[in-house]
């Protein structure tokens, strides 16, 4: 087994990179802007650079290498599909980057691996069945099982952002009406503000504030019914021993009381105590996961 583990987070805005030795600790990040509007060459340029940063750093030795990104390779072609990097999708990622980087890699969605980081090293290292969360822009989820990542036969597992809890909801960008995604994302929680409000509001401030009008407040309940509503579906289909949320909205408080007592109205039980926690790893999650990724896979 190699001695290093490098991990690569590909985001729509920043490229991150990471190396674990093998007590998994961090020695080595660094980031790079994406500019994703520069294209597809030029996002697997900076991945070169990065990668070369991380490659000196241990002076060339022996290391896997795995790397995180919205969207999933489809099992069928091979090509990403789902990125909100969009001039991503349609290619094959992974033989691009191999062949870049002259290095085999490991490719898997960039919430898996938040997932896979705090199972295995953050808020939820004694629980076996863990839900993780991405609330940022988007919505993500993953489910790793007894410290294993689940994937499932399609590449899909835990893409619960883009479940319908609405079907005369809001249009997402998926091409189907109401997903999770529209409601309780960042990107969601704004054009609503905007829609209701007509008011350009970012979700964090608008959840930060100390106050809220009658119209705010009913923005805001909304927001938590359908957190409610979406985790609840979760918990009722696989029982989780714990959720973890990750992702920029994360940091809100009322999640984790306002919005807890929004998921536990509808579980089905007598008794509900799935925990519901904030990540332990923070913005480091991504890229830890991608590098424990890389490291699975070459055992
Ligand atoms: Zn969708």
């Amino acid at each position: 087994m190699s001695k290093y583990h490098i991990g690569i987070d590909l985001g729509g805005t920043k490229i991150e990179i990471a190396i674990l030795d093998e007590a998994r600790e961090i020695i080595f990040r660094n980031r790079i802007n994406t500019d994703a509007h520069k294209g597809s060459s030029h996002i697997l340029s900076q991945i070169f650079t990065v990668y070369q940063l991380a490659v000196n750093h241990i002076k060339n030795a022996e290391h896997s290498l795995g790397m995180g990104t919205p969207g999933s390779l489809s099992a069928k072609t091979d090509l990403l599909r789902n990125s909100n990097t969009l001039c991503l999708n349609g290619l094959p990622l992974k033989s691009l980057v191999e062949k870049k980087l002259n290095k085999q890699l490991v490719i898997e969605n960039d919430a898996n691996c938040f997932t896979l980081a705090e199972a295995l090293m953050g808020a939820a290292t004694n629980f076996k069945l863990v839900f993780g969360v991405i609330m940022g822009t988007g919505c993500g989820g993953g489910f790793v099982i007894n410290k294993r990542l689940r994937v499932g036969p399609q590449f899909i597992s835990g893409e619960w952002g883009h479940s319908i809890i609405n079907p005369s909801g809001p249009k997402c960008y998926c091409g189907k009406n109401g997903c999770v995604e529209t409601y309780i994302s960042g990107s969601g929680l704004e054009r609503d503000i905007k829609e209701k409000l007509n008011q350009h509001l970012s979700a964090k401030d608008f959840l930060n504030q100390k106050t809220y009008t009658h119209d705010e407040q009913e923005i805001l309940n909304n927001f938590y019914h359908y957190f409610g509503l979406s985790l609840s579906n979760i918990i009722n289909i696989i029982d989780p021993d714990i959720i973890v949320l990750g992702g920029g909205l994360s940091n809100q408080k009322g999640l984790y009381s306002h919005g807890q007592k929004e998921v536990y109205k509808n579980i089905f039980s007598d008794y509900r105590m799935t925990p519901i926690k904030k990540n332990k790893l923070g913005d480091s999650a991504g890229v830890i996961g991608a590098a424990l990724i890389g490291a699975s896979m070459s055992c």
